[in-house]
């Protein structure tokens, strides 16, 4: 299978999932995810009319999408991968979309570097909804404080939320939690759901899926958890 085929399979997919959950075509976005794969993967998906690209680390995608960006217009690209302090600089000056703010430490560095240069992607707080201790994310009952402390504390408007369910449970309980928990926090935005089960993620009201391998194809080597 190609990247354009995969493509409109997984187009028709989220369409169909759309359909079925009674919300309005085009009310998920696809959010491409690239990792791994080399620049000239993201051009064919380019060349099949996707736009939206995830990465998980800040290093890798200064490697691959300046360039990008420069051959075509509107490219947006999202952060998905945890971010540390240090790389707070980069990161707003390449990412349109950070789905991993989760900490203090994190908003106050982001907050610093969207008002030196005058950049401001829209912002999602990761929630760790199964408690996972090797995982990035807010615990879920911190989680609407957190986006309160961000708007009053940091100064920083938080469009919605992203999860990473765990690998052994079942995702839909964990994609309902964060919907519940984005309706508390007053925003608007679902970041969940990945290749094996973001149509579940859809009918939960996920707004946007992160989808890489049912994309690109299997992965070299895996980097979901390495950090930026
Ligand atoms: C890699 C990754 C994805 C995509 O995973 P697939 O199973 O390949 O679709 C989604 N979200 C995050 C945070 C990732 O790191």
């Amino acid at each position: 299978m190609t990247v354009a085929a995969n493509l409109a399979e997984i187009r028709d997919r989220i369409a169909a999932a759309e359909r079925a959950a009674g919300r309005p075509a085009g009310s998920a976005t696809l959010v491409a995810v690239s990792k791994t794969f080399p620049a000239d993967d993201v051009r064919a998906a380019i060349a099949a009319g996707q736009r939206v690209f995830g990465e998980n680390r800040v290093q890798e995608a200064e490697g691959k999408f300046p360039a990008l960006k420069a051959e075509t217009a509107g490219l947006e690209l999202h952060l998905i991968g945890p971010l540390q302090s240090n790389k707070a600089r980069e990161a707003v000056a390449l990412f349109d979309v950070i789905h991993t703010v989760d900490r203090d430490k994190i908003a106050a560095a982001l907050a610093a570097e969207m008002t030196r240069q005058g950049r401001a992607p829209k912002l999602l707080v990761q929630v760790n909804t199964g408690e996972e201790p090797q995982k990035a994310g807010i615990p879920p009952a911190e989680a609407v404080d957190f986006v309160a402390r961000c708007r009053d504390v940091h100064g920083l408007a938080i469009a919605g939320l992203m999860c990473i369910p765990p690998v052994d449970e079942n995702p839909a309980l964990h994609f309902a939690l964060l919907d519940e928990l984005a309706g508390r926090a007053g925003v608007a935005w679902r970041s969940m759901g990945m290749s094996g089960d973001f149509e579940t993620a859809i009918a939960h009201g996920a707004t946007h899926v992160r989808v890489g391998s049912a994309v690109f194809g299997v992965r070299p080597r895996p980097a979901a958890e390495q950090p930026s």
